[in-house]
């Protein structure tokens, strides 16, 4: 049996870059995945999963010496965003030069990122990478935790995190509940071509049902975002490419133009989950395996990595002050911070998506004063760009 600091369970996007932080930190480090993540490479079709990274998610990446290998691989910059709603007038409009900054954010592959950080792991001779690996089993006593794999070796750590995604294994195992709302919707994602350039912009508007995003790719395309009740998406995919062209232009009035080419479209259910406790003996949660949260803010990897830097700054702070950095007194903290922080985000995306998802009247004319008011009040729109980057 291997001893180590910490051991994290799942190597995505959120996985990985902890690994990664605390094994710069100089922790002894375990990471383990069910499997290889599939490769990235430059000539592939750009992936259908992509995120929008906020300006605190590049510095942490920056931090770690990644970002430059993912902006200059295929991250796409966008400097302006538009939000705008079907049913009322006002519209409210983002740009970086207002608070000085290159962009709002990045349009950014899920595969690349990922590609970038298990590059980074595996030049990091400090980290033992196990993969493919999975937890049967688990029990805390004392001062450590240790997991059973599924090759019949086990591993023992003094903190265990787990980072293996919405439906975390190891999070049932840890006894954690979640607390669930369905919002019977899917998210329609394709990447598809227009007769208008982007402009550097990310588009949203608030349709009765759902919401419709349009991310700029650096190719010149859109990647689309569409979220839309069950039955929707069930015969928005069943549609041959142009009709289906017809309608997401449609529905996106028209603002690049015509829609002239998709790819394929794939979708995605949504669900809100928030784990009830992130904190187990000697055990924590992060990213999605903590929270899941509705994509109109595009916020659910930047809170993960926001989970990150904030569990890498509490075990770095308890070991340099000779403190146990895996007791539950040193941990209350990164969980008391993270939980309150990813609940209030994750409700106020579930207010927005409540708000702008009904046609009733007089909250279509709420909203789009809303948005109207906001767009006017100087300081409350820094405010929402600022929280929104995670500064
Ligand atoms: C349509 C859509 C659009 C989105 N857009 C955005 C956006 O614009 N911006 C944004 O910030 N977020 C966005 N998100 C959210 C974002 O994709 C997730 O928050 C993010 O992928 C979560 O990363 P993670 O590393 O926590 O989990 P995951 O990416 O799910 O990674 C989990 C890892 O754990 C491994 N694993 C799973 N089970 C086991 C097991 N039993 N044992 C070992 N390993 C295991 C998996 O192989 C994987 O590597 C969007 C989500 C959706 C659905």
């Amino acid at each position: 049996m291997t001893s180590h600091d910490v051991a994290v369970v799942g190597a995505g996007m959120v996985g990985a870059a902890l690994a990664l932080a605390l094994a710069r930190e100089g922790f002894d480090v375990a990471v383990l995945d069910a499997r290889e993540p599939p490769p990235w490479r430059a000539g592939d079709e750009v992936d259908l999963r992509v995120v929008a990274l906020a300006p605190s998610a590049a510095d942490l990446f920056g931090r770690l010496d990644v970002w430059t290998s993912i902006a200059s691989a295929r991250a796409s910059p966008f400097r302006r965003m538009r939000v705008w709603d079907a049913l009322a007038p006002g519209e409210l409009a983002f740009d970086s030069a207002e608070r000085g900054e290159a962009a709002l954010g990045w349009i950014v592959e899920n595969r690349l990122i990922q590609h970038m950080l298990w590059r980074a792991l595996a030049a990091d001779g400090r980290v033992a990478l196990r993969v493919p690996a999975r937890v049967v089993g688990t029990t805390a006593d004392g001062q450590w935790r240790t997991l059973a794999l599924d090759d019949g070796t086990s591993l023992r750590a003094r903190l265990v995190v787990a980072a293996d995604g919405a439906d975390s294994a190891l999070r049932d195992r840890l006894g954690i509940a979640v607390r669930e709302r369905d919002y019977h919707q899917r998210a329609i994602v394709a990447h598809v071509a227009t007769e208008r350039a982007h402009q550097a912009t990310a588009w949203q508007r608030f349709l009765p049902g759902g919401t419709l995003a349009f991310l700029p790719l650096a190719d010149g395309r859109s990647s689309i975002v569409w979220s839309v009740p069950e039955r929707e998406a069930a015969r928005l995919l069943a549609l041959d490419d142009a009709a289906f062209c017809a309608e997401l232009g449609a529905a996106f009035d028209f603002r690049l133009g015509r829609i002239v080419a998709t790819t394929p479209r794939a979708a995605l259910p949504l669900r809100l989950r928030l784990a009830e406790r992130y904190l187990a003996p000697r055990a924590v949660l992060v990213g999605d395996a903590a929270h899941v949260v509705h994509p109109l803010a595009g916020q659910g990897v930047n809170l993960g990595l926001r989970d990150v830097a904030e569990l890498v700054a509490t075990l770095t702070a308890a070991r340099s002050e000779k403190r146990d950095f895996a007791a539950e007194y040193t941990l209350r903290r990164y969980a008391r911070r993270r939980r309150s922080d990813d609940t209030l985000s994750a409700h106020a995306f579930d207010a927005i998506q409540r708000l702008f998802g009904s046609a009733a009247p007089p909250l279509a004319a709420l909203r789009g004063a809303g948005l109207a008011l906001v767009d006017r009040l100087t300081p409350l729109k820094r405010a929402l760009v600022r929280h929104a980057a995670g500064r």
